[in-house]
């Protein structure tokens, strides 16, 4: 592994994977097999973490630190023995470790007729998998990332891209440039008031507000808004149960934030100002391409459309 960048340049890829590494170390585990690829010191295979961890005392006067599991364990038949030696005596205040240190090594699981092999702890009988380390990295502990409402949605790639970096609470709001030392007045250019947080001119910007309640009266249901973005993924498909515009449906959270983003955009940036009419259009026109582009019913008009999502 080649060291850590620190600074603000370099290859986001590669920054973002070194970031984690750590991460992804903790989560894998050797499974001994005849011992000839493990490190006795420093790999994980008989605690959650290395020996020289767990017992930094006996590593300090081990005579071996760089030695492998095969070098410290002996057979007699089927029977195990442990054999580690230490630059001096064990002390009297050092029997606990000694004594907690054997009996982990004695409890060991080795299979010594087959080869070591590095295990992918959350799913240890599948193998590695992209998902579940994603699952990992994103949930923070506390329940998961909603990665197949944002991802597995029918919607534009780009869009995708969009509401997953503002589930992610990345996307460049005011508040977010001031956080990068940008100073810019912070106020919200839908509504000309509140300052400007993703939350805010997604969900609470009373603009956004009216696309929102528009799209629960079209589908007859009664929500409280929860406060952030990455909630609405989490609990946007169970609301609904198994409606038949399930596709529609999960594209909405998407169409409804990507048009106001755009429209935040254009007015930011090209100085030009859809109505709330003309945007809910625009909502309703985009939603209905996209349904179209994959294939799910022809419409011949956008009145059409809106009939069929309130009334199937
Ligand atoms: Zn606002």
């Amino acid at each position: 592994m080649s060291k850590v960048p620190t600074g603000p340049y370099g290859v986001g890829l590669w920054k973002f994977i070194c970031a984690r590494w750590d991460t992804f170390c903790k989560l894998l585990k050797f499974e001994v097999g005849d011992g000839s690829l493990i490190r006795f010191w420093d790999d994980v295979w008989c605690l959650e973490q290395p020996l020289k961890f767990a017992y930094p005392e006996l590593y300090r006067i081990a005579c071996n630190k760089e030695g492998v599991v095969a070098d410290f364990v002996q057979f007699s038949g089927e029977v195990v023995h442990w054999d580690v030696d230490f630059t001096r005596m064990v002390q009297d205040w050092e029997l606990e470790s000694i004594s907690s240190f054997l009996e982990v090594l004695y409890s060991a699981k080795i299979k010594r007729y087959e080869q070591d092999k590095l295990c992918w702890q959350p799913s240890p009988s599948i193998g590695f998998q992209v998902k579940s380390f994603y699952n990992q990295i994103s949930s923070n502990g506390a329940g998961s990332f909603p990665w197949k409402n944002i991802w597995k949605a029918k919607v534009p790639p780009r869009v995708a891209f969009f509401s997953w970096t503002a589930a992610s609470g990345k996307i460049l709001t005011l508040d977010n440039l001031c956080r990068r030392g940008i100073i810019l007045a912070s106020w919200c250019c839908m509504c000309k008031a509140d300052g400007e947080s993703i939350d805010h001119l997604l969900f609470h910007c009373p603009y956004a507000k009216e696309l929102w309640d528009m799209i629960f009266a079209l589908f007859g249901i009664h929500w409280v808004m929860p406060k952030h973005v990455i909630e609405v993924f989490c609990c946007w498909q169970g609301s609904m149960g198994r409606h038949k515009n399930m596709v529609i449906w999960k594209a909405i959270p998407h169409c409804l934030m990507w048009c106001i983003w755009r429209e935040r955009n254009a007015r930011i940036f090209e100085g030009c100002e859809l109505s709330t009419a003309e945007l809910k259009q625009l909502f309703y026109r985009l939603l209905m391409e996209w349904m179209t582009a994959i294939g799910l019913v022809i419409f011949s008009n956008l009145i059409e459309f809106i009939d069929f999502c309130s009334l199937s």
